[in-house]
């Protein structure tokens, strides 16, 4: 036991990470990491709960800040991403949140891709704003326009990729560059690859954010977020909004992330492999204008993408010669794919941006974004891919 303690997980793979960090055997030598339903914890006395709460002596004293089962899920998923330290948080969003409450003050200057998950870009745009922040919205490709954005008030860049529902890809080490010459931050949202495909901070990002709702669950059960990043900027900035903030995981969907995290490599494996079967596929079909999908040769980035990831993730979108009216008689001709725009399932779903996602936006925005009427996209599950296809053929 005590010489399990001691080994230096990052010399090992990713899958074996992904199995064996985190749990730390309670003398009831469980095999399975337990789940800590308890909202605090006891001290042996007055004074090793005063040194608890200095912070002089390490351990648990209530639950919207450590419990022994998000702990694990952290200690995994920092392992995964080759990060010092994670913190959970109760979504995706509340991670984002919590990463922006820390590190911002009023003054600020944020530069973000304008190809970001939409709730992203509204807390932004409509929270932040309240309180002085100000966010510039750029072009996720094109790195000129990251560094004319930035202002001396800058205090990081904020992008994901690949993006979605087009699919393009940043090159992560060229714009942590700019951002570390201007005395900035990288954040990347790490959604569509997870850390099993690309690992921005060995890319030399800063911190990475995650929706585990998506692929870390992957059967879409829980909703939960995450962040993973030096131990100083957690410890310093974040970790103390957490504990007064409280956006906290709790060791329930902590419990479903840990195992989530088991399958992730071999799941994220096959995802790629049907998502690659399905672009190639689509690419020939004589009604599809455009197919966007990294592994594809015809992909503007192909080359950067292999260069970045180890695989080219699971969501592929496609442009219907018909605009809306094709679209939608495409999704409402299916018979098994789910209708959402949830992705990262084991589930194929199919969606229609330009009405669900990105309905928000104004037909310029939309246009400026390239979200056309013809749009769908599909976040490729595993079924088998020849279903899939059969699925999608009579409507096409
Ligand atoms: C879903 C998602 C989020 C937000 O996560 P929630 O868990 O839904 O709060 C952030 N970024 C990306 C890329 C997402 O797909």
């Amino acid at each position: 036991m005590d010489n399990k303690n001691k080994i230096d997980w990052n010399q090992y793979a990713i899958e074996t990470q992904a199995v064996r960090t985190g749990h730390h055997r309670t003398e009831q030598d469980e095999h399975s990491i337990p789940i800590f339903a308890t909202s605090s914890y006891v001290f042996d006395s007055a004074e090793e709960a005063a040194l608890r709460f200095s912070g002089e002596s390490p351990g648990n004293i209530y639950s919207r800040f450590t419990n022994p089962t998000v702990t694990a899920f952290q200690e995994r998923l920092a392992a995964m991403e080759a990060g010092e330290r994670c913190l959970a948080f109760s979504s995706g969003m509340a991670a984002i949140m919590a990463l922006c409450m820390g590190l911002l003050k009023v003054g600020d200057h944020v530069v973000s891709s304008r190809s970001v998950f939409g709730n992203t870009v509204l807390l932004f745009q409509n929270f932040f704003a309240k309180f002085g922040v100000t966010t510039d919205f750029v072009d996720l490709t094109d790195p000129s326009a990251w560094e004319a954005a930035i202002t001396p008030d800058t205090r990081f860049l904020f992008l994901e990729t690949p993006s979605n529902p087009l699919i393009e890809i940043a090159d992560i080490s060229k714009l942590a560059d700019i951002a570390h010459r201007h005395d900035c931050l990288l954040v990347v949202d790490n959604v569509f690859c997870t850390p099993t495909l690309q690992k921005p901070l060995q890319l030399g990002a800063d911190i990475v954010v995650h929706s585990t709702t998506k692929y870390i669950d992957g059967h879409g059960r829980c909703v939960g977020g995450a962040v993973v990043a030096s131990d100083e900027l957690i410890e310093k900035q974040i970790y103390p909004f957490l504990r007064t903030g409280g956006a906290t995981m709790s060791p329930f969907n902590a419990w479903v992330f840990l195992s989530g995290l088991e399958t992730l490599a071999i799941r994220m494996k096959a995802h790629c492999e049907n998502a690659t079967a399905l672009a190639q596929w689509l690419e020939e079909q004589n009604n599809v204008m455009k197919v966007h999908y990294p592994g594809l040769v015809s992909h503007a980035q192909h080359e950067l993408a292999k260069h970045q990831q180890t695989g080219f993730g699971g969501v592929v979108s496609f442009e219907l010669v018909g605009g809306k009216e094709q679209a939608w008689k495409l999704i409402n001709s299916t018979r098994f794919l789910s209708i959402t725009a949830n992705l990262g399932d084991v589930k194929t779903t199919i969606t229609h941006p330009a009405s669900t996602t990105h309905s928000r936006l104004s037909e310029q925005e939309r246009v400026k974004a390239g979200i056309t009427e013809g749009l769908v996209r599909i976040s490729v599950g595993l079924e088998n891919v020849s279903d899939i296809i059969n699925d999608l053929k009579p409507g096409l």
